[in-house]
């Protein structure tokens, strides 16, 4: 697929519909001409003050600058790396680093501490008409060129960098908007509940920019207060809305959540995690008009690669999991493979596999490789394909999901050994009954020298890490107990401690 014929269309279409609005943000928005007027006026300025093709890092949270940003770098074939102004700044100048970053970019404010040395930039006042000359077309790319790179926690302590190609970005847009119930019409809305630093949030960008519709993500402000929150989604008038299964919970718990709340909600998205049964059921029963998609992809696929109509699926599987996906439907090919690569048959269980145009080719350098074996990209999810549905049952390695973050216990205790007088640690999940992760529990053992006091150890971890990868608890042991093999015993800390 040619993406570039993606872009102009795109482009095309922003410039036919200037006066609709295109995104909004914690009071703050844009119509598409604002947009892609913006978008070529920043696109033309990177070229000229970082010529090259260093990626850009772009800097804040769901700032009405960070779409622009996007666009731009898409304009001027430039990779754009998105990194939330939550993150602590030694993690933005890791990431900075390892992406080999031109500048960066910021809505409101540059991290600090942040070395001289690293150019930064405010992305506002550069996105402002009238003293550079925007860019006419959008710069040639190859399919295989990185369109962004996005940083997921790293089993090797330090983040992993996840290029994406134009391709990949391609295939998913086109694989997106062709689902009916997510489709906007111009001008309907689409409320996205994630933050730029999670793919999740490529959804509602797409669904919204290529459609034309307008977007109204979700602020931090509207996230952490439901009074706010819900006047938000009542206010929106959405259509479809983009979220986790554990926003969606959320909000269910609440009973004013409703079609009497959203009259317009034709279809809710959930991706990331799993999607319990009773959520599924509890939100049809609720909006019986309204579809909900389960759908599944890692990172390393462009967001999503299949989904799964949940009242389908409720009516055609009696119980047990909720399948994550149709086969058929499917952004890219789907199997499960055995130990050794070979293709299992229908309903045996192995590793979810992925291949087509939405797979991405590697990891950065320094990420760790990623598994790939006769062309399938190996997800490390167990699961299995039956009766033409994908099913995810769980993870073959310690990824976690938290809230719909993905987490590395690897990458936490790396930041735990880092600290002064830690001499080995463990990172291990506590889950609740449905097998989700409630909180990462922390075990230390120290040095010769005096434990550090608790709070000294989160002051310094938080230092390092985004606050959903911070353990909610901490255990200081004189000694992790450790295998035959003298590895941590993570069996026994379960036991001892977790149950
Ligand atoms: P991320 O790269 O953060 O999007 O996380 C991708 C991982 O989330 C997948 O590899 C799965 O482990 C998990 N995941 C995504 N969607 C689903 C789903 N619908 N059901 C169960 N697990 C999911």
């Amino acid at each position: 697929m040619n993406n570039r014929i993606c872009l102009n269309d795109l482009v095309e279409r922003c410039a036919q519909s200037p006066h609709l609005p295109a995104y909004e943000s914690g009071g703050w928005g844009l119509s598409y001409g604002q947009l892609l007027t913006r978008a070529r006026v920043l696109a033309a300025a990177l070229g000229q003050l970082w010529p090259g093709e260093g990626p850009i890092l772009l800097y804040g949270h769901k700032q009405p600058a960070l779409p622009v940003g996007m666009l731009a770098c898409l304009l001027a074939g430039r990779a754009y790396v998105p990194c939330d102004e939550g993150w602590p700044a030694a993690r933005v100048e890791t990431v900075f680093r390892q992406a080999g970053a031109a500048a960066l970019l910021f809505a409101d404010e540059a991290p600090a501490p942040w070395p001289e040395e690293l150019p930064t930039a405010p992305l506002w006042p550069m996105c402002e008409p009238g003293i550079i000359e925007p860019l006419a077309a959008p710069r040639p790319c190859s399919p295989e060129q990185t369109a962004y790179i996005l940083f997921s926690s790293g089993s090797t302590g330090r983040p992993k960098g996840i290029p994406v190609p134009r391709r990949a970005l391609a295939n998913f847009a086109r694989w997106i908007t062709a689902r009916p119930a997510l489709t906007l019409a111009p001008g309907e809305t689409v409320v996205g509940q994630a933050g730029f630093s999670f793919d999740l949030s490529l959804t509602d960008l797409t669904l919204a920019f290529c459609g034309q519709g307008r977007l109204v993500s979700l602020s931090r402000e509207e996230l952490a207060d439901p009074a706010l929150l819900f006047r938000q989604l009542s206010a929106s008038g959405a259509a479809v809305l983009v979220c986790t299964p554990t926003f969606l919970e959320l909000c269910l718990c609440d009973k004013n959540f409703s079609p009497a709340l959203m009259p317009k909600l034709r279809a809710v998205f959930c991706c990331g995690e799993v999607l319990p049964r009773p959520a599924a059921e509890k939100f049809l029963s609720r909006f019986p008009g309204a579809a909900l998609l389960n759908a599944y992809g890692p990172t390393e696929a462009a967001c999503a690669v299949c989904a799964v109509n949940a009242a389908d699926a409720l009516a055609t599987f009696a119980d047990g999991p909720l399948p994550v996906g149709l086969v058929e439907q499917a952004a890219v090919e789907i199997a499960a493979l055995g130990p050794k690569g070979e293709l299992l048959a229908e309903g045996e269980p192995g590793e979810l596999a992925l291949r087509g145009e939405s797979v991405f080719s590697g990891y950065l350098p320094g990420s760790g490789d990623a598994r790939f074996s006769g062309g399938w990209y190996r997800t490390g999810d167990s699961g299995f394909v039956k009766g033409g549905h994908v099913w995810c049952t769980g993870r073959l390695d310690d990824q976690l999901k938290y809230c719909g973050w993905r987490i590395e216990p690897g990458e936490v205790e790396a930041a735990l050994h880092a600290l002064p007088g830690v001499e080995r640690a463990a990172v291990l999940p506590q889950r609740s009954p449905d097998g989700r992760v409630r909180r990462l529990c922390a075990f230390l053992q120290a040095a010769q020298s005096a434990r550090l006091p608790e709070e000294e150890v989160r002051r310094l971890l938080a230092q390092r890490l985004p606050a959903y990868m911070l353990p909610g608890r901490l255990f200081w042991l004189d000694e992790l107990p450790v295998t035959e093999n003298g590895k941590c015993d993570r069996a026994q800390l379960a036991r001892e401690f977790l149950l």
